[in-house]
């Protein structure tokens, strides 16, 4: 049996939950099993719909209102335990990141993390994950009978849902917490940056944080995220938040644009698995251009309106 954490923000699935529902699936499928989903706490989203991404049945915790990592962690590590789960798959947003380790000692399990391929075999489970900052891969081999799979998000994207609505089981319970959430705020008008598909990135050849407008008049056009290079966020122009690079934030994007970045080592370490990835640069010996599908010599401050005007004509 393979169970897959089904996060929630807000009582609503996550994009990157129905990725890994639909992972666990091809896992359990693979090996003649079932994937079971497991919902803690509430959820607006009707649980058995995550049937249509592959669950066989959905098991719905209730009890805990917030997001905990030690209570999450023994309510998970319990679950895979009880029902003798041999993967356990999470996705590695910034909740999924910080469960992991701590599921995989309540449940008797090893973990693989930066996971970023479905595995190559299960008995045991050997898989392809990310190393050196996503700079090369490994190939890992699991030596425990249970496995957390920590699962890059937008490693292999949402396909189409098809299936019919899961089983489910509701279950009241009650974990030791050793934190209290307080208070949750979502950073208002913007999009996830790990889970982004498009993302919208400057650095420090925007000069000066009041220009930052037309990076978020292109970010907006396209439905992207807004990022940025670490000096960028250091000297506050813009928040922390937005930090991509081997410091910063992981991204996935289909599309990733750097305005005004020179592309050093540790930035592209956080964003070369974009798929597509377009350089807007004045000096055409940037290094970012040799990481780069697209590139445009030029000064951002002509290039960048032009092409959100652009896009806004052929999108319109
Ligand atoms: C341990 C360590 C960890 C680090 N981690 C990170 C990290 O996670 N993320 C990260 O980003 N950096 C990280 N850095 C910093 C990294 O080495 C670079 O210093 C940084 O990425 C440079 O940021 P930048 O490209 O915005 O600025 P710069 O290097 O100053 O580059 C600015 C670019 O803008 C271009 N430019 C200037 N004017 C224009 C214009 N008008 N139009 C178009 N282009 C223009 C220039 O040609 C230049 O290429 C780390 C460094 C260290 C030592």
């Amino acid at each position: 049996m393979v169970l897959v954490f089904a996060e929630t923000w807000n009582g609503q699935f996550k994009k990157s939950t129905f990725e890994a529902v639909q992972y666990a699936a091809a896992c359990a499928n693979a090996q003649g099993s079932q994937a079971v989903a497991v919902v803690v706490g509430p959820a607006t989203a009707p649980v058995e719909s995550l049937g249509a991404y592959g669950a066989h049945k959905v098991l719905h915790l209730h009890g805990p209102e917030k997001f905990e990592t030690a209570q999450h962690a023994a309510l998970l590590g319990d679950a895979a335990k009880e029902l003798n789960a041999s993967m356990i798959v999470i996705s590695g947003t910034a909740n999924g990141r910080a469960l992991m380790g701590a599921v995989a000692v309540r449940a008797e399990a090893s973990v693989i993390s930066n996971v970023t391929a479905l595995p190559e075999s299960f008995g045991p489970v050997r898989v392809v994950r990310g190393a050196f900052s996503s700079k090369g891969i490994e190939v890992c081999e699991s030596s425990s009978a249970r496995t957390v799979i920590g699962l890059v998000p937008n490693a292999l994207g949402v396909k189409d849902s098809a299936g019919s609505d899961a089983a489910f089981e509701d279950r009241n319970v009650s974990a030791a917490s050793r934190a209290t959430v307080v208070e949750q705020q979502l950073a208002s008008g913007t999009i996830a940056l790990p889970e982004a598909e498009r993302v919208v990135s400057a650095g420090r050849g925007m000069k000066a944080p009041e220009n930052w407008g037309m990076i978020e008049e292109l970010a907006q056009v396209l439905g992207a995220a807004t990022a940025c290079s670490k000096p960028v966020s250091d000297i506050g122009w813009r928040p922390h938040r937005e930090h991509v690079g081997q410091t910063g934030i992981q991204v996935n994007p289909q599309l990733y644009i750097a305005i005004g970045i020179s592309g050093a080592i540790q930035h592209l370490a956080g964003v070369s698995s974009s798929k597509t990835i377009v350089v807007i640069n004045s000096d055409p010996e940037a290094p970012f251009f040799k990481a780069a599908d697209y590139g445009i010599v030029g000064d951002a401050f002509d290039i960048v309106p032009r092409l959100t005007a652009a896009l806004k004509a052929h999108l319109n």
